[in-house]
């Protein structure tokens, strides 16, 4: 069976571009027959705050995009995201870096081969023992890399088509202890038991990676990737606060319901249109994989 989800950060308010990819997400398992699933990526101790939380679940129901079983959060998997950082440690695969973020922007800038503009190029990969005390004395804590050897990794997503990514030595555990971003979502992907990810198509290029560690864990990979295009402001730039009314909050308080701001996100998708009076079942009905494309969503005048 199909088991979709969406996996908002609760690290502000989701925008009109969030809400799209959440509907796509809900569409595609729901036109499957699927399941769908929510999961809360509140791994960033600092950014993720309850009131985000409550309020993208709150958004969620509001367009109706209803969701099978509890809400994970990430926060409550650590014993398992720690798991997988010591299986990847007891097999040789990881390699403590103390490049610090400055370092690792400077050093990615240069060409290094076959490696993706902004990769890591694995300036630590191999200090010695002294190097590492070296290091150490300075007081840098290190984040923990995983030696990919910059492995090329193919998939087929169901909008951009055959893709390839060369992975990079990236970070498992980050500097201040947390999971990182990759890991976390490889292993909550497999427990989860998703099948399908529907997410935006500014991560089209981390699958790859994600791909690498679920064959290094020895876990399920989803079989769907579907990478949503971004959508853009009235001024043609990625869609931000700046832009104006850009929350489902922001449009109750002009005036409009959640049932219109729903027709637009349909409308977007060609699947109705923006004064129609439909419903997210509704739209699941008209839905196919093939009404989306990878040209960016330009909100309409008069909506921002
Ligand atoms: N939490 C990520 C975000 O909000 C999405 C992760 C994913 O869908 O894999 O950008």
């Amino acid at each position: 069976v199909v088991t979709g989800r969406f996996a908002p950060s609760p690290t502000g308010p989701l925008h009109l571009g969030n809400l799209r990819t959440a509907l796509v997400a809900w569409l595609c398992a729901r036109a499957a027959g699927g399941r769908f699933l929510v999961r809360v990526e509140d791994l960033d101790p600092v950014a993720s705050r309850p009131e985000h939380e409550a309020g993208q679940l709150a958004d969620l129901g509001a367009l109706g995009l209803a969701w099978d079983g509890g809400i994970v959060r990430q926060s409550d998997r650590r014993a398992a995201h720690d798991a997988a950082v010591a299986q990847l440690e007891a097999q040789g695969l990881l390699y403590p870096c103390y490049c610090t973020r400055r370092e690792v922007q400077a050093a990615s800038q240069a060409p290094h081969g076959e490696l993706p503009e902004g990769a890591y190029p694995g300036t630590c990969r191999s200090l010695t023992p002294a190097d590492r005390r070296e290091r150490e004395a300075t007081g840098r804590r290190p984040s923990w890399r995983l030696r990919a050897g910059g492995r090329s990794v193919t998939f087929v997503d169901r909008v951009h088509g055959e893709t390839t990514g060369v992975v990079d030595d990236l970070v498992v555990r980050r500097t201040d202890g947390v999971p990182a971003y990759n890991l976390a979502v490889v292993v909550d992907d497999a427990w989860q038991g998703v099948t399908q990810v529907v997410r935006g198509d500014d991560l089209l290029l981390t699958t790859p990676r994600q791909l690498l560690l679920a064959e290094l864990l020895h876990v399920q990979s989803p079989s769907e990737y579907v990478h949503v295009p971004l959508v853009l402001g009235p001024d043609g730039r990625r869609l931000a606060k700046r832009d104006g009314a850009v929350t489902l909050a922001d449009q109750m308080a002009r005036g409009r319901t959640a049932a219109e701001v729903l027709a637009l996100l349909g409308s977007s998708l060609g699947l109705c249109s923006e004064d129609e009076h439909v419903t997210a079942a509704l739209l699941a009905g008209r839905f196919r994989v093939s009404v989306l494309d990878t040209v960016p969503w330009t909100v309409p005048p008069g909506w921002v």
